[in-house]
C-alpha cells in the first residue's frame, strides 16, 4: 500500500510517517510545501528509507498535485497540510483561507479525478481521509461556570467554530462531506485534541514553556490560565490515524482525544514540577510563570468522548498526561540540536540543500 501525507514535514504529519516506516510495510510519499511550520529535520530518522519519498508542492496547485497522484499511485491519501496557529490565523487570516479552504478543495477535486480513473479492485480500498480539529465545535461550557455533568464533544456535535483558524477547518471539514455525498470520493474525517509531543515547533503552549523554561525566560500564560483543553501525546495520534485511514470506514467521522482534560495553568506547574526534578536549578521554575492578556475569542473548555474509535477500530491513547509530558521534555533536552536550529532558523538550510539537489 502506497499513503500520500499531506503536511508530512510538519509535526503531526512527520509523527505519522515516522509511525508508518517504522510500523507498517507500507510506502509514503510526503507532499508539504515546507512553510515555516515544515521541518525536513523531523524526517531525518526515516528519510533514508526507500519506502519514503518527498514532493515539495503546494496543495492549492492542482497541476503539481494531479501529477504527484499521477506519478505515485497512492490508494491512500492522508491530509494533514495545513496552517495551524490559532494566534497567526488572528493576526493574519489570509493564508489560512487559501491553504486549508482553497488547499483542501483543490487536493479534493484532484483526488477525486484520479480516484474515478482508478481500476474497481483498488477503488473500493482507496480513502481520503482527512485530519481536522475538535475546535471545529467550538467550547463547551466550564465546570467554573457549570453545575451537574459536563457535556463532550461527539461526532454529531453541531459545528460552532470561534476563530479564523477554527472556521477555516470547519470550512474544508463541510468540502470533505460534499464531496463524499455528492461525489462519493471514500472520505473519512477525524477530529482531534490538542496533540503535544516531540518535534512541536515552539510557537505552540508546551514546547514554549519548556523551552522558556530552560531559557530562563517568562512562561505567558493567557488570562486566569483556566482554559481546558483535551491533551494527546502526538505518537497516539499517529497510530490512531493510521488505524482510521487503513481500516476506518468511508463516510464516517471518528473523534480522536486523549481522556486528558487539563487547565492550561495545570500543564504549565506540571512542566515547571518535572523540570524541578529532572533538570533542577536554584529558584523554581514555576517562578517565571507570568499572566498575559487573553487571547480575543478564546474557548474555553474542549473534550473530547473518543468512544466511537475505541469501540469500533480498538484505538485508545497509551500514553498518560504524565507519562506523555515526560517523555516530550525528556526528548527535548536530548535534542538540543533540532529545536536550536528552529529557534535560529538553520532548518530551513535543509530544504535548500534538498532543493538544490532537485
Ligand atoms: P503544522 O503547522 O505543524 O504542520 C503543517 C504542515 O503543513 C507543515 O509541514 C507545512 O509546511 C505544511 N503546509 C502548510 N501549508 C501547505 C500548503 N499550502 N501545501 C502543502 N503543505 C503545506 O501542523 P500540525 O500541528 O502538524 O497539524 C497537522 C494537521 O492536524 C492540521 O490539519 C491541523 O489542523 C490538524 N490538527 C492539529 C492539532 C494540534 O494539536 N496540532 C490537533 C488536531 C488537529
Amino acid at each position: 500500500m502506497k499513503i500520500l501525507v499531506t503536511g508530512g514535514a510538519g509535526f503531526i504529519g512527520s509523527a505519522v510517517v515516522r509511525y508508518i516506516i517504522n510500523n507498517t510495510n507500507y510506502s509514503v510519499v510526503n507532499l508539504d510545501k515546507l512553510t515555516y511550520a515544515g521541518n525536513l529535520e523531523s524526517l531525518n530518522s526515516v528519510a533514508e528509507s526507500e519506502r519514503y519519498a518527498f514532493e515539495q508542492v503546494d496543495i492549492c496547485d492542482a497541476v503539481a498535485v494531479n501529477r504527484v497522484l499521477e506519478e505515485h499511485q497512492p490508494t491512500v491519501i492522508m491530509h494533514l497540510a495545513a496552517e495551524s496557529h490559532v494566534d497567526r490565523s488572528i493576526d493574519g487570516p489570509g493564508e489560512f483561507m487559501q491553504t486549508n479552504i482553497i488547499g483542501t478543495y483543490t487536493l479534493l477535486e484532484q483526488a477525486r479525478l484520479y480516484w474515478s480513473k482508478l481500476g474497481e479492485d483498488v477503488k473500493s480500498h482507496f480513502r481520503f481521509h482527512h485530519i481536522s480539529t475538535d475546535e471545529v465545535y467550538g467550547d463547551l461550557p466550564h465546570p467554573d461556570e457549570h453545575d451537574g455533568d459536563l457535556p463532550l464533544f461527539h461526532e454529531q456535535t453541531p459545528y460552532a467554530p470561534s476563530s479564523p483558524y477554527s472556521a477555516s477547518k470547519a470550512s474544508s471539514d463541510h468540502l470533505v462531506r460534499a464531496w463524499a455525498r455528492t461525489y462519493g470520493l471514500p472520505a473519512i474525517i477525524t477530529n482531534c485534541s490538542n496533540n503535544y509531543g516531540p518535534y512541536h515547533f515552539p510557537e505552540k503552549l508546551i514546547p514554549l514553556v519548556i523551552l522558556n523554561a530552560l531559557a530562563g525566560k517568562p512562561l505567558p500564560i493567557y488570562g486566569k490560565g483556566n482554559q481546558i483543553r483535551d491533551w494527546l501525546y502526538v505518537e497516539d495520534h499517529a497510530e490512531a490515524l493510521v488505524t482510521v485511514a487503513t481500516q476506518g470506514v468511508a463516510g464516517e467521522t471518528y473523534n480522536i482525544g486523549g481522556y486528558n482534560e487539563k487547565q492550561n495553568i495545570e500543564v504549565v506547574q506540571t512542566i515547571c514540577a518535572i523540570l524541578d526534578e529532572i533538570k533542577p536549578k536554584e529558584t523554581m521554575y514555576r517562578d517565571q510563570i507570568t499572566f498575559v492578556e487573553d487571547r480575543p475569542g478564546h474557548d474555553m473548555r474542549y473534550a473530547i468522548d473518543a468512544n466511537k474509535i475505541k469501540k469500533e477500530l480498538g484505538w485508545e491513547p497509551k500514553e498518560t498526561f504524565e507519562s506523555g509530558l515526560r517523555k516530550t521534555i525528556l526528548w527535548y533536552l536530548e535534542n538540543e540540536q533540532w529545536w536550536k536550529n528552529v529557534l535560529s532558523g538553520d532548518y530551513k538550510l535543509e530544504r535548500l540543500g534538498k532543493a538544490e539537489q532537485e
